[in-house]
């Protein structure tokens, strides 16, 4: 990324010689993206982060299907850059269904056929969950979908999956996903939607007809370097950075709960991303659980990383049932590729401890 906060910071697709090779050196990295996951260069868009992603993919197609009808379809467990989307979408007068998961955090594919309806236009389902893990069916959904309608446009969120999971929009059959780079080694505050050619999206930031005139304002061109080049590491080898923090999550997932009394494992046990493993324990308050891991040199997250400035308990855990008592409790290791078994051995030496005080703290 560096030569292009220096060198090359001219403006791309000005008429002179080095906007018109900026030009070409972002089409270049549009290409190389979208060859990653099987799309086509023309339909990735580049946004600001994954969340600018999500707002254009809902709002976009809930705005230009209007006229179809005013209804849509989420989970229970999204991020938020999707619940509170669809919520300001209710408040402006369309009606949103919101799926529940089960206690593994899965949804049941029947309550999905029984939410449809004709005016139903959009369909908002991430593949893996950010906060436990669980992976939905989501090839199995989009054919029922399909089945249903096959004009309702259907978006997921897979910024928990990229770089993890085997990413291909063909296999999927989704009509557009969500990517965030610093979720995969890239630069913070980059972003991409690929929504498939045809399907009709109405823009939410108006100005200029960048982004063939789905995204206007001038391009982050460092951002982009920066994702297309984390995304080429990442993407190609998901299966073996899957494999590493598989490995270092089993352990976390068979260490934890024999070393811990009372520690419960949230998520599903196997339909899970390798690298997220939540945790709950019962009479230990997860914010005071993190300054103390944070003391010790580990840094972790308790629910939502992004509603850590709340007290409430994880909206995630809440739709999977888990008590109240137990989800102030949680605990969420997210693993990358630079962690290593020392890593792990360290989290399953101080982790008892830090719980066994706080407990004693709390009187028993
Ligand atoms: N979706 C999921 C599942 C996430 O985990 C995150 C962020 O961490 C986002 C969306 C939002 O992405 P960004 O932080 O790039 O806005």
């Amino acid at each position: 990324m560096a030569p292009y906060f220096t060198d090359k910071w001219l403006s791309p697709g000005a008429l002179y010689r080095e906007g018109r090779a900026l030009k070409r050196e972002l089409d270049d990295s549009r290409r190389r993206i979208a060859e990653l996951f099987g799309g086509s260069a023309n339909e990735i868009v580049f946004t600001a982060s994954g969340t600018e992603s999500i707002n254009l993919a809902i709002r976009g197609v809930a705005f230009a299907s209007q006229h179809r009808g005013h209804h849509l379809i989420t989970t229970q467990i999204e991020h938020r850059a999707v619940l509170d989307t669809m919520r300001q979408l209710e408040r402006q007068g369309w009606q949103v269904t919101y799926l529940p998961v089960d206690g593994d955090g899965l949804l049941n594919p029947a309550d999905l056929a029984s939410a449809l309806t004709d005016a139903t236009t959009l369909i908002s389902i991430m593949w893996a969950n950010n906060e436990v893990g669980t992976i939905q069916p989501l090839a199995e959904l989009v054919r029922m979908v399909r089945d249903f309608n096959p004009s309702i446009a259907i978006h997921s969120d897979v910024v928990a999956a990229a770089g993890y999971l085997p990413l291909d929009v063909t296999d999927l059959g989704v009509d557009m996903v969500s990517i965030s780079a610093h979720k995969l080694g890239g630069p913070k505050g980059a972003g991409l939607l690929w929504v498939r050619r045809g399907v009709l999206q109405q823009p939410i930031i108006t100005g200029d007809d960048r982004e063939r005139g789905r995204r206007a304002g001038m391009e982050n061109v460092p951002a982009i370097v920066g994702i297309a080049r984390a995304l080429e590491i990442a993407l190609p080898a998901a299966s073996t950075r899957a494999e590493h923090v598989g490995r270092l999550c089993d352990q976390l997932l068979v260490g934890v709960p024999s070393s811990v009394p009372g520690a419960v494992i949230t998520g599903h046990r196997t339909q899970r991303a390798p690298h997220i493993a939540s945790f709950c324990f019962e009479r230990v308050d997860g914010e005071a659980l993190l300054q103390q891991l944070d003391v010790q040199g580990i840094a972790a997250a308790s629910g939502s990383a992004c509603a850590s400035a709340t007290l409430d308990a994880s909206h995630v855990l809440k739709a999977m049932a888990v008590p109240t008592a137990l989800a102030e409790g949680n605990l969420r290791l997210s693993l990358g590729p630079e962690n290593t078994d020392t890593d792990v051995q360290r989290v399953l030496t101080v982790l008892p401890g830090a719980i066994e005080r706080m407990r004693a703290l709390r009187g028993r």
